[in-house]
């Protein structure tokens, strides 16, 4: 572990795998953890890319992860696309190192070949689920093969296991969790290196987190079963264990892991819904940890600085929409006008083609209604020409015609005075608010109508009403 002065440097990382759309929302939540508990001790945080799946690789999935990160403020100090010392970060580029590794445990005589068939492990397994075994390598190979190399010469396929030997007390220190133990006999032999000699998960990862000199791993609670898998291999090549640390896994509101059916789980799909980056991690922040002061709403720099690992509780919190969606609003409304504009027009087309005056003028209406950037088009649509059809019957198109009479009598256009003449006509009609905005906008809610008129200005409203027929 680097050493700096007497102290270990913190360094941590994330390793996503590229097997979906973008990185999914647990991943992001690891991630800042990571980032956090980096930043905090003045340390590394480091990205690498675990694409040995072949299978479950997707195209293009380690380009859209990294964008992500950053695009929520989440920057790595290493990574595959900005190098560091320890590069390659992306675990394809690296199969040489982890064959060393493997071959080296051969020679240690902690790991065998194995050429067992897809056929003879099939059968392996369905007869031990018979007989309600566990299911594991029978270490057939190991037993059996007395001179591996001239098979590997005849062109047999083969794999790299681990050989665990039964019956050995194993413990490792979860910082969130405290000690777990495990018995070695409830450990299969893991394969290590397959037949395609790409690494399995449990090689590469250990390999280059030892090599990458990461002091903490700190990962979501699905992989502490595969914790005592790496102790192992720490052990059998003797380096130094890391500190782990294993997070609450997301839920959704009913506690069932968080899932595509009930949440979606990317994250970008969040920023395309208009939630901001900083309300996002500010929300995950508070999952499984809580502020000393028991605020709500705090900067990253504030989380970063009061967030200590241990603090985490390891019980599976609950990722709610509708409080990431209240907390986004409360950060829309904590904007000056100018970065809420600013927002919008990187946000929104329409903002864009908008006139700078209009939207000025839109903005501190909008800003105590806007749930999320993408409401800007609900709430403007009048200024977008984005209205919904809407059918009008008899009684709401001799309301058109009484509003037009009143309203262009109008010798100023000023909100209040707008105000006044909606008003007798609300009486007149009998009618409330509500009506007169599904007149001008279609929906029965929105921005202010009087102020609204105001801004679209006296010959454009007519029009509105002209153009209901
Ligand atoms: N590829 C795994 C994941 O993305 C890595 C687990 C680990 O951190 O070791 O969850």
């Amino acid at each position: 572990m680097v050493k700096q002065g007497l102290e270990k440097i913190v360094r941590t990382r994330i390793p996503p795998s590229p097997t979906g759309q973008d990185i999914h929302v647990g991943n992001l939540y690891t991630a800042l953890i990571n980032f956090a508990q980096a930043k905090k001790n003045n340390g590394k945080f480091i990205v690498r890319i675990e694409d040995t799946d072949r299978t479950r690789y997707q195209e293009g999935a380690d380009i859209k992860i990294l964008e992500s990160l950053k695009k929520f403020g989440i920057y790595y100090d290493e990574g595959p696309d900005i190098g560091g010392p320890f590069e390659p970060y992306r675990q394809s580029e690296r199969l040489p190192i982890y064959k060393k590794y493997a071959d080296e445990l051969i020679e240690k005589g902690i790991a065998y070949y194995c050429f067992c068939s897809k056929e003879r492990l099939e059968e392996l397994r369905s007869n031990q689920l018979k007989e309600k075994k566990q299911t594991k390598y029978d270490k057939f190979c190991l037993l059996s093969v007395n001179n591996p190399q001239e098979r590997i010469k005849a062109g047999d396929s083969y794999v790299i296991r681990l050989n665990v030997l039964a019956n050995k007390k194993m413990w490792f220190k979860d910082l969130i969790r405290g000690q777990i133990t495990i018995d070695s006999s409830e450990i299969d032999d893991q394969v290590l290196l397959k037949s395609d000699g790409f690494p399995t998960y449990h090689l590469a990862v250990v390999v280059d987190d030892h090599i990458m000199q990461i002091s903490h791993i700190i990962r979501a609670e699905e992989w502490i079963s595969s914790t005592p898998k790496h102790v192992l291999l720490y052990e059998a090549f003797g380096w130094e264990k890391p500190v782990f640390a294993h997070l609450p896994i997301l839920r959704n509101p009913d506690k069932s892991k968080l899932s595509k059916r009930k949440n979606p789980v990317w994250a970008s799909w969040y920023l395309e819904q208009g939630f901001l980056p900083e309300a996002m991690l500010n929300y995950l922040a508070l999952l499984g940890w809580s502020h000393p002061e028991e605020k709500d709403i705090f900067t990253l720099d504030e989380f970063i600085q009061l967030f200590r690992l241990e603090d985490v509780k390891p019980v599976g919190p609950i990722f709610d929409i509708t409080k990431l969606t209240w907390m986004n609003q409360q950060y829309i409304q904590n904007k000056s006008d100018e970065e809420l504009k600013k927002l919008l027009l990187d946000f929104s087309i329409s903002a864009k083609n908008m006139s700078g005056e209009t939207l000025e003028k839109l903005i501190p209406l909008l800003k105590s209604r806007m749930e999320t950037l993408s409401d800007f088009e609900k709430l403007a649509a009048i200024f977008i020409d984005q209205m919904a059809d809407i059918i009008y019957d008899e009684n709401e198109k001799k309301l058109v015609k009484d509003l037009h009479a009143s309203l262009s009598e109008l010798k100023s256009w000023k909100h209040d005075i707008i105000f006044e003449s909606l008003k007798e006509i609300m009486l007149e009609h009998k009618i409330r608010m509500g009506v007169l905005y599904k007149i001008f906008i279609g929906v029965d809610r929105g921005l202010p109508l009087p102020e609204t008129l105001e801004i679209l200005g006296k010959a454009k409203s007519l029009d509105r009403l002209n153009s209901i027929k």
